[in-house]
């Protein structure tokens, strides 16, 4: 299958041909119109089978570019993680005039982030440590948020991030689309689902060796 089956905006098609993203990855091809008609979604497939763009291209497709406010927010256990899936956004969606995407990550100084979020963006990437510290500070705008991913949450809830990615949660909007990738499914991230989606579609990979 290639990108043009599915129902996505010229400025990200365009992006994906020059990229030379010919083909779509299983994961992607269950996934993309899932998010991109607001559902829910629970993603497992192993790494390197491209779970960024399949969250990353209906996020980008719903952004109101004049907007100039939080719309969505991914979650990823590490500053390391943070920094590649907000690179993965950046050159997905070069060709979308003004995007703003923030990196919100532990370990670096908060208050660039601050001024960061005061000028204002339209997606942020974070650790849900450094994101929960930027909502108690009040400089973190939740009320326009639509969609929040968490990626790699089983590694989130091994690195002790549950309580973090809880009160993230709680304090969104009920209305949001929730996403949640992860390469195992323990109980705990059972848990997660059923606490914090709405009959999610449950999408698995299996890998191939
Ligand atoms: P995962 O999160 O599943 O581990 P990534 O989203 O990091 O995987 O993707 C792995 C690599 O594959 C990245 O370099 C990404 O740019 C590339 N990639 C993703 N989707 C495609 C595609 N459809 N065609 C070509 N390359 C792709
Ligand atoms: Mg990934």
């Amino acid at each position: 299958m290639d990108f043009s089956a599915l129902a996505l905006s010229p400025p990200l098609l365009q992006v994906l041909a020059e990229l030379k993203f010919q083909t779509v990855t299983p994961i992607q091809a269950q996934s993309i119109p899932v998010l991109l008609q607001g559902r829910d979604l629970v993603g497992q497939a192993k790494t390197g089978s491209g779970k960024t763009a399949a969250f990353a291209l209906p996020l980008l497709q719903k952004i109101q570019l004049s907007h100039r406010r939080l719309q969505a927010l991914v979650l990823c256990p590490t500053r390391e993680l943070c920094a590649q899936v907000a690179g993965e956004i950046r050159r997905l969606g070069r060709r979308l005039p003004g995007l703003q995407v923030l990196v919100l990550a532990g370990g670096q100084p908060v208050r660039p982030q601050i001024e960061a979020l005061e000028r204002g963006a339209h997606l942020a990437v974070g650790t849900p440590g450094r994101v929960l510290d930027l909502l108690q500070r009040e400089v973190l705008d939740t009320r326009h948020l639509s969609t929040v991913v968490l990626d790699e949450a089983d590694r989130m809830l091994d690195m002790g991030f549950r309580e973090d990615m809880e009160r993230i949660l709680g304090a969104t909007p009920k209305t949001r689309q929730t996403v949640l990738f992860s390469a195992t499914f323990p109980d705990s991230i059972e848990a997660m689902s059923r606490a914090f989606q709405k009959e999610p579609t449950r999408v698995t990979v299996e890998s191939a060796d």
